[in-house]
């Protein structure tokens, strides 16, 4: 089972007097957890520098939540993959469902996004999932699987990606799937990976994202093929972000 990985998505949230929220995140990840999780925290691009001097010399780790897919140039307001690593960040976030909503990010433009981390040496969190409609529509096996064939680059490695599930209609409002239901994506997910990448595939992580809170997240994270989670509103206090990370 690969090693899982607790993801804090701070979305636009925090100033830096938030550093306090990093650094007890920090504190709290001790050498036993350390040893059996990967901890990251995402927070907006202002914050990615202090954050990763906050917790340089800790097992935490810092990412971004988006990347411009060119390295430098003309794109007024973008941030690419080699400034991320060079404000000391480790991983990214590509293809949000707020992004793809917000931002008309297309598939083919994540797999861009993805392609300038591995460039940069990061890792890629590549996001896929469905809508509410979607899923009442019974599209969600169908839907993940065309953003999954559409985002997810070839020659993706398990160290340089990693993908997180998250039902849009999850998100924010306190419902999640059923153990049964992430399952069964997830596996989904899982049979994707290894037909594209062969055995490669079956050391990519795949987290679950979508109102994971201290009290669910045992239960989420006992799911087959459920290897972390990838939390927005709860990684903004680090008593709950550590409570979640705790479920392992
Ligand atoms: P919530 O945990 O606030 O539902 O957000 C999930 C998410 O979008 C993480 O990327």
């Amino acid at each position: 089972r690969p090693r899982p990985l607790v993801a804090g998505n701070w979305k636009m949230n925090g100033t830096r007097g938030s550093r306090g929220v990093v650094e007890a995140v920090r504190d709290g990840v001790d050498p036993a957890l350390a040893a059996r999780i990967d901890v990251l925290v995402c927070p907006p691009a202002t914050l990615i520098g202090a954050f990763a001097e906050a917790v340089a010399g800790s097992a935490v780790r810092i990412g971004g939540q988006d990347v411009h897919p060119a390295a430098s140039g003309a794109h007024t307001g973008c941030v690419s993959a080699e400034m991320l690593a060079d404000c000391g960040a480790s991983h990214v976030i590509v293809g949000h469902s707020e992004r793809r909503a917000d931002q008309h990010e297309t598939d083919a433009e994540i797999r861009d996004k993805a392609l300038a981390a591995r460039r940069a040496g990061l890792i890629a969190i590549i996001c896929v999932g469905e809508t509410r409609a979607e899923r009442e529509a019974g599209h969600t096996l169908s839907v993940v699987s065309s953003q999954l064939a559409g985002s997810l680059p070839d020659g993706a490695a398990a160290a340089d990606t990693v993908i997180a599930y998250e039902p849009v209609w999850a998100i924010g409002t306190g419902l999640t799937p059923t153990p049964a239901d992430v399952a069964e994506v997830h596996a989904l997910i899982r049979r994707e990976l290894v037909a594209k990448l062969g055995e490669e595939g079956r050391g990519v992580r795949i987290l679950y994202g979508g109102s994971v809170k201290p009290g669910n997240a045992a239960e989420l994270m006992a799911v087959e093929n459920v290897d972390g989670a990838l939390v927005g509103g709860a990684s903004l206090k680090a008593e709950d972000f550590l409570g979640i990370a705790a479920a392992y």
